[in-house]
This record gives structure tokens, sequence and C-alpha cells, in this order.
């Protein structure tokens, strides 16, 4: 292989252009990308978080099961970044803003989705002999996973994209579409109508991905789909020199609530970052919704326990790369065409270990957990179920009931019957052509009810 591009400039691209440079300084790279306000790994808090992730709906997904099997060298690979990009002076401090994870809940808590997605997480840890700690204290139920770290996805980007135009060819404009050539290779075409030839290459575009996709008439589309789950952060600091900026010195959060908007505070370098909604959408919608910052506001306050009277905030908003199974698409599409994305709320947290055996793969280094992962997550896979279609229904239902109770709205018999039917009419159709039974994830529902069924 000679030449390469790699599309895409989220943590996914950045981090393989990267590791590709330091392995093989003598291939020619060429990274494509517009910088984009709405990139997934800018608007992350971030969070390094693997055991943290788990909630009561994906405890049982096989992908869970790899990712706790490949945690902890997923988090060396951070430390092994770390030291590279210090020693490279790429970045002159060390890229962990705060070291460990507090989750805590309520001991009032009226969410059954969060009450159950603790447990899960301290059962797991037990599973996988993972060291964390409880606490109970008369408020609140609290669990210490320790090693899961938070860092500053911007500043570690930047750097990064900021060295590599140092180091490869960067090209600020995004591609319009691929074609195959006579030699199975691949012309890449871009908005600025320029075109050059490439031996490989790797579509890294997050939530865009399937866009260019489906714009390559070379390319086959996978039958898994693919939407923007859009999340909303705030930035909260001081803007006057008398007020102090608050400190976080580990991460502090909620577990997930499935489709409604856990709360996490993560200290970036100038603020604190506090995040994030989440709304899985056909489109890629540009303004925030005010409710869910009316409830990240209400997080920073309530949960985080900061004094905002004196603070000010920004908002940052981009799109997690969402599949309809909640399973990332990484494999080959075609003949030196590959694809990684469809991440969804950790990718940042596996870009490291991701870019490394993806790198090592392609240059034909073997390894058991990456086949696995790309068997897993192959782009011709069919749809993997969520589980019973019935239970999927009942959760889909729960976290309606508990999404409405965050927001302050009603949720009566009339609209769980309306959603139910929603709920049926989406699984009719990803069981279309399937003798097997696929459950649907309950964040996932409706966007396929609205793209499919409508
Ligand atoms: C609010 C929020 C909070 C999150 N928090 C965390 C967290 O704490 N921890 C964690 O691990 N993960 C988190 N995530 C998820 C994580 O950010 C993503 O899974 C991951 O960063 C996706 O990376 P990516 O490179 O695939 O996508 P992106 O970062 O979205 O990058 C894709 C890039 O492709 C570019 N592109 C699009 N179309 C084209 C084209 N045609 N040609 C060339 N380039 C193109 C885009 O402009 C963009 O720069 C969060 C996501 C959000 C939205």
């Amino acid at each position: 292989m000679q030449n390469i591009a790699i599309l895409g400039r989220g943590s996914i691209g950045l981090l393989t252009a990267l590791e590709l440079n330091k392995r093989y300084p003598n291939i020619d790279i060429t990274i494509y990308g517009k910088k984009n306000k709405y990139s997934a790994s800018y608007a992350a808090g971030a969070m390094i978080n693997i055991l943290s992730e788990i909630d009561c709906f994906n405890v049982n997904h096989p992908l869970t099961k790899w990712k706790l099997k490949n945690r902890s060298k997923a988090i060396q690979e951070w430390d092994n970044l770390n030291q590279y990009l210090i020693n490279k002076n790429i970045l002159k401090n060390t890229i962990y803003t705060s070291f460990g994870t507090e989750m805590s809940i309520d001991k009032n808590s009226v969410n059954k989705v969060e009450q159950s997605s603790l447990k899960s997480i301290v059962n797991t840890a037990k599973e996988y002999s993972i060291d964390i700690e409880i606490e109970n204290n008369q408020k609140k139920e609290i669990v210490l996973i320790k090693e899961e770290n938070s860092i500053d996805s911007n500043t570690l980007l930047d750097a990064i994209d900021n060295y590599l135009k140092t180091a490869i060819t960067v090209i600020d404009c995004d591609v319009k579409a691929l074609h195959k050539t006579e030699s199975e290779n691949w012309l890449i075409e871009d908005f600025q109508n320029n075109k050059k030839k490439f031996d490989t290459v790797i579509i890294a575009c997050g939530a865009w991905s399937e866009n260019l996709i489906s714009k390559s008439n070379d390319i086959e589309l996978p039958e898994i789909q693919s939407f923007y789950g859009v999340g909303c952060a705030l930035l909260v600091k001081s803007q006057l020199p008398h007020v102090k900026d608050p400190k976080l010195k580990e991460i502090r959060r909620t577990p997930n609530r499935g489709g409604t908007c856990g709360i996490h505070g993560v200290q970036r370098i100038n603020s604190i970052y506090v995040g994030a909604s989440s709304h899985v959408s056909l489109l890629d919608l540009k303004l925030p919704n005010p409710e869910s910052i009316r409830t990240l506001m209400d997080g920073t306050e309530q949960f985080l326990n900061i004094d905002t009277y004196d603070l000010a905030f920004e908002i940052a908003m981009g799109y997690r790369p969402v599949t309809s199974d909640h399973v990332p698409i990484i494999g080959s599409l075609s003949k030196n065409l590959f694809c990684l994305y469809g991440t969804k709320r950790d990718g940042l947290t596996w870009a490291p270990y991701f870019s490394k055996y993806l790198i090592n793969y392609l240059f034909g280094d073997k390894d058991n957990q990456w086949d696995e992962l790309m068997h897993l997550c192959s782009p011709q896979r069919k749809h993997i179920s969520a589980g019973d279609i019935d239970e999927c229904i009942d959760s889909y239902l729960l976290t309606k009931e508990w999404e409405d109770y965050q927001h302050r709205r009603n949720f009566n018999e009339e609209k769980k019957k309306k959603l139910r039917k929603m709920a049926q009419e989406a699984h009719e159709f990803i069981n279309r052509n399937s003798e097997k039974k696929i459950g649907l994830n309950p964040e996932i529902i409706n966007a396929i009810y609205y793209r499919n069924c409508k």
C-alpha cells in the first residue's frame, strides 16, 4: 500500500491517521473533512467510560460483553496515547483532566431505569472483577469506579489535528463521492471537485457516513440503518475575574437513563462540561431543544451542586453516530474500502483501541479479539436483536414514561396505546424479511418508525 485516505476528522479519523503516521511514516496519508462544530468527538465530555456505560438495556448484549473483556486494553491504550503525545511534544500536559468516576443515584429516586442500571453496574463489576467502591449515605447510593477517567476532547483533538497538518496531507473539505477504479482502488471526488486516487480508503465520517456511502454508486449500503444521535451539553464557567471556576476531581454522573437525559459533570481544561441530552433523529437537527437545556441546567444545580448564579455557559451540540441495532459498523465495504462508524455514546473511549487494531488488521496482524469485534460489527451483518420483542416494547414504554416524568409532561393510557402501536409497527418493519424475532433497543424505536413506517 502506497497511499491511503481517511475520511472524517473526528476522533476515529484523527487517531487512525496518527497511528498510521506513527507506525508507517513512509506511507502517503491524506485525511479529508471540513472542521465541523457538530462532530460527536468535539461535543463529547469526554468520559473514558466502559463499566459506567452499562445499563439495564445493554447489560446482556454481546457487544457489552466484548467491551468488558477488552476494558483493560482500551484503558491502557489511553495511557499509551498520553505517553506518545507528551514524548512527541504534541501535548505539553497529560490528556487526563480528572480521575475516576463517581456514579450515584438519589435514594428517593423514583426512576426505575436508573435504579435498575445501577444494579446492573454493581453486578457486572462483580462478574468481571472490576475494582469499585460502594458508599451509602443518607441521601445517595454511590459507586466509585476507578480507572475510568476524563479527558478534554477539544484540547486533545485540536492538538492532534495541528500536528497532523505538519506530518501528513490534511484536506479541509468534505468528500462528495467515492468511485471504484478498474484496479479496484478508489477515486475520491471532494466538494471542491478535486479528484485523487488512493490504494485504500477508510470511511470514518461518524453520523454522516451513511449519507456518503449512499451517494457513492459503487458501494452497497449496509442493511443496518444509521441515525443522528443528537446530544447537547453545557460548558459551565466563570467569565468574571473575581468569580472562581467550578472544579471537579472526578467524573460525577448518574447511570444512563435510556432515551432520557442522564446527567454527568466532567472537568474540561477551561470549564465544567455538563452533559448530555440524547435524542435519536432522522435529521441532523441544528438547534438545541429548550427542554434538554432546562434539564441540564437543573442537573448542574441539583445533581452537581454547582451554584450557577454568577457563572456563564455555552452550549455544545453534536451527533452520536447511532445504528439501528446499536452496534457500530466496522469492516470492509468492498475491496480496499474500510469503514468504522456507529460508535454511539462511547466512541471516544474506544478510539485509541480501534485505531491501533484497525491499523494492525490492515497490515496483516491477526488478533482474535479484533476478529471477534469485526464479526459482531460487520457491515454485511443482519440486525442484532436487543432481546425479546415484548420486553423491548415494555422497556420502550418505561423509558417514555420516565422521559415524560423528567420533562414534567403527562403520560396517560392514550399516549401509552399510541406508543405501543408505533413500537409494534417498528418491530414488524425490522422483522419483515426475517424469521428471527428481532427486538429493537428502546432508544431507536421512534427513529425506525418515522423513517420506515410512517
Ligand atoms: C453530546 C455527546 C457526548 C458524548 N460523550 C461521550 C463520552 O463522554 N465518552 C465517549 O466515549 N463518547 C462520547 N460521545 C460519543 C463519541 O463522541 C462518538 O462515539 C465518537 O466520537 C464518534 O467519532 P467519529 O470520529 O466517528 O465521529 P465524529 O466525531 O462525528 O466525526 C466525523 C467527522 O466526519 C466528518 N465528515 C462528515 N461527512 C464527511 C464527508 N463527506 N467527507 C469527509 N468528512 C466528513 C464530520 O465533519 C466529522 O468531522 C458523545 C457524543 C455526544 C454527541
